[in-house]
């Protein structure tokens, strides 16, 4: 580096300018090229992730059941859309067959899509309720997963595969009972997928927020508060409980950085990791507030 700014002072104008512009990249975009596949990237965190990981300069196919939305964010980011429902397998085959088709490669598989579902008693759950539940959030990683992973075994990637978990696969109470056993199901899926591609180089992680204020959570809320509950109230709440780090909720964002990281090679010798992004939430009680104040 000090090298080349040397040489750059001793040239005309637009060698700087080259030189500024591959300094911008190179420190700015972390997945230039990258082929990336982005379920339940419509909305919500998945949206953020796709659009950060354009920034970046990777390919995105976002594959999610909100068409509207998601082919107006992937015509909005240079991605592209597919109809897909990660509980059927064939649909999650097509969407990896898509990345393919279009750059002949898939380098990322962001494994985020994901329903929030309805809380029960233990006592009285509804069965078809459950497994409708699990259908999406655990069986749609699997599909992820199996797929993703045979694409870049065929083309010979050393991929990233990220899943979304949750704070609620971690600790109980946070969620219902089928929402809780299916994050907590996709961490050790991610483990065990994580031994298996790792002689392959391709690396498996979880990322698991807590408390991100999107549609999923405003209407978790709803249920047990009413329906007028605000966004604004949702924030105000688990910014007031949510974390150590008072008066802050995580963002969207927070948690798309966070993928990219995982799924950047600067975290080339990460896998079967769990990064978790709670503010601290599931590691500390602060129960000297009285003290910290
Ligand atoms: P969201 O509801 O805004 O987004 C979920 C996305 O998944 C939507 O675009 C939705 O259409 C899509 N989706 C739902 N069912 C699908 C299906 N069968 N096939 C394909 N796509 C489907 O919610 P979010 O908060 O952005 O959730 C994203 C992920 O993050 C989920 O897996 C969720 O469990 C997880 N998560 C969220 C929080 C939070 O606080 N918001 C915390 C922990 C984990």
């Amino acid at each position: 580096l000090t090298n080349d700014l040397f040489t750059a002072s001793c040239f005309d104008e637009s060698y700087i300018r080259n030189f500024k512009m591959n300094t911008f990249f190179f420190f700015f975009c972390r997945m230039i090229g990258k082929v990336a596949v982005v379920t339940g990237g419509a909305r919500g965190i998945g949206a953020a992730t796709a659009k950060l990981f354009a920034e970046n300069g990777a390919y995105v196919v976002i594959a999610d059941i909100l068409d509207e939305a998601g082919t107006m964010l992937a015509n909005s980011i240079g991605a592209r859309y597919i109809h897909c429902d990660v509980a059927k397998e064939s649909d999650v085959e097509s969407a990896i067959q898509l990345a393919i088709t279009w750059k002949g490669k898939l380098d990322i598989l962001f494994s985020n899509a994901g329903i929030g579902g309805t809380a029960s008693s233990i006592t009285s759950l509804d069965m078809e309720q459950v497994k409708h539940l699990v259908s999406i959030n655990l069986l749609g990683n699997v599909h992820a997963i199996k797929h993703a992973a045979r694409a870049m075994l065929r083309c010979n990637t050393k991929g990233s595969i990220i899943c979304t978990s949750s704070s609620a696969g971690i600790m109980g109470g946070l969620a219902s009972h089928p929402y809780s056993l299916s994050k907590a199901g996709i961490v050790g899926l991610m483990r065990t997928a994580a031994c298996e591609l790792g002689v392959h180089g391709i690396r498996v992680n979880c990322i698991s927020p807590h408390g991100v204020p999107t549609d999923m959570l405003i209407s978790g809320y709803r249920m047990f508060r009413g329906n007028e509950t605000t966004p604004e109230e949702v924030k105000k709440l688990v910014s007031d409980q949510g974390s150590l780090l008072r008066g802050k909720a995580a963002t969207v964002e927070d948690v798309a950085q966070a993928a990219v990281f995982l799924a950047s090679d600067d975290t080339g010798f990460i896998t079967a990791h769990n990064l978790v992004i709670d503010g601290g939430y599931t590691s500390a009680i602060s129960s000297l507030s009285f003290i910290y104040k």
